[in-house]
């Protein structure tokens, strides 16, 4: 029986199951190349346990408000039920979430409905299956949602999405709130007073808030400060122009997670009680009702709570030049470094080496040389061909994101819990891959 310790940084960078052992790495008591043998490679390992208590940690965080989990960063069967059971609402953005969200039993009360353009399909089925708010985010979707509310013979409550002009000092792509930009209404242009007054006057849609989502990956409070301070004069200006109260205030997600050592995530626990009384104050001073909040992380429950196990295939070693590692997945199982630069930590997963550490180069198998998961990080000397890597951090914005670039099958996701593995979304296959062909 080998020792199995704790790792020094489970629970922030590594999932909290995650251990070390002479033989190396483990989650859930279970060594990651007992998992590599019984699954293969690349695969992501999710520690079920961790993204319970995660769940548990924003309710207890926000109790008496609502925690909507962002559907994008990672959703399948599995994971809707288990966050139905922890008692967490969801934000989905497409009909093929809000499906999902359904069959894993979450209740429609319990869902928000997002996104730019949504269809008349997917506004019909959000009115049909009656959720709880949708966030218009155009013109263009009042008059449809209205169309669709008032076919069924319900009223849809709504938000209005709102972006408040503040920088959140995050990638561009990333970006969500100043002004030159996609989603919601700009203040500053009074587009979303503009919003308002369609919605008051679109039969079918009843007005019961706002949402602002200020970016992702957020780092400084002062930036969820900020958009607090602009809603809620905004809040103000509705109450005394048109009478209407806030009810909800949805301040979406963002909230930053550590994907190397050197990142300081936000945490929950501390940030929470200040959201609160930010809206309080700021309602209070403004001698407005106090609303409900709503947040809508996505990153911070599932990110932590996953790694991607690859295997080496190739160690390419030139004189002068850098050294590259190549393993079996890479773009297609996690376009982040490409997409915005993302930094990711690496770490021998298969066994100990007391060997010195060398600069490498980790990269994927694809034919793009921006196909990099980690630039210039630490490993062992001898690392070689038939190692097992695990990356951290790899639970949001990777399984979600994947492609069947260069018809490399997606990996699968394999939940453990209290020792025992299985797989929650089964590896993709070549006959999966030519499924969709139409054979004339
Ligand atoms: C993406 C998104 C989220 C979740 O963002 P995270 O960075 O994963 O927390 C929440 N709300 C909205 C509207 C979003 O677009």
């Amino acid at each position: 029986m080998t020792t199995i310790v704790q790792s020094p940084l489970a629970g922030r960078l590594w999932p909290a199951g995650t251990g070390i052992t002479p033989a190396g790495l483990c989650l859930s008591g279970i060594p990651l190349s007992d998992l590599a043998e019984a699954y293969g490679t690349p695969a992501v390992i999710l520690d079920e346990d961790d993204f319970r208590a995660r769940c548990r940690a924003w309710r207890r965080a926000f109790a008496g408000h609502d925690v909507y989990y962002a559907a994008k960063a990672f959703l399948c069967h599995a994971t809707a039920s288990w966050l139905n059971e922890e008692g967490m609402g969801i934000d989905v953005c497409s009909e093929g979430e809000l499906r999902t969200a359904l069959d894993g039993g979450i209740a429609p009360r319990s869902i928000v409905m997002h996104g730019n353009n949504k269809s008349a399909d997917e506004l019909a089925a959000a009115v049909h299956h009656q959720v709880n708010l949708v966030v218009i985010d155009s013109l263009d979707e009042i008059r449809r949602l209205s169309a669709a509310a008032t076919a069924a013979g319900r009223e849809q409550r709504v938000l209005i999405r709102v972006t408040p002009g503040i920088d959140a000092h995050t990638h561009t792509h990333i970006t969500t709130s100043t002004d030159d930009q996609k989603f919601g209404f700009s203040l500053r242009a009074g587009a979303a007073a503009e919003a308002a007054e369609a919605v008051l006057a679109s039969p079918g849609l009843r007005l019961v808030g706002l949402h602002a989502h200020l970016g992702s990956q957020i780092t400084r409070p002062e930036v969820l400060h900020a958009g607090i301070v602009a809603l809620v004069t905004f809040m103000g200006s509705l109450a005394q122009r048109r009478g209407v109260s806030t009810e909800v205030l949805d301040l979406g997600g963002g909230y930053a997670i550590a994907y190397t050592p050197d990142d300081a995530p936000l945490d929950i626990a501390t940030i929470a009680p200040r959201l609160i009384d930010w809206v309080t104050r700021a309602c209070q001073d403004a001698g407005l009702p106090v609303p409900r909040l709503a947040v809508e992380p996505g990153r911070a429950v599932a990110g932590p709570t996953a790694v991607t196990l690859y295997r080496v295939g190739t160690v390419k070693r030139q004189q002068g030049l850098r050294t590259w590692v190549a393993v079996d997945g890479g773009m297609s199982d996690n376009i982040r470094p490409a997409l915005y630069g993302a930094p990711y930590s690496v770490a021998l997963a298969n066994r100990t080496s007391a060997h010195a550490a060398e600069v490498f180069t980790v990269c994927g198998r694809h034919c793009e040389s921006g196909d990099v998961i980690a630039k210039d990080v630490l490993l062992p000397g001898d690392l070689e061909v038939g190692d097992l890597l695990a990356v951290p951090a790899s639970g949001a914005y990777h399984r979600s994101m994947a492609s069947t670039y260069n018809m490399q099958p997606r990996p699968p996701v394999i939940a453990v819990s209290n020792g025992q593995a299985r797989p929650i979304v089964r590896r993709e296959t070549l006959e999966d891959l030519q499924r969709l062909d139409v054979r004339t």
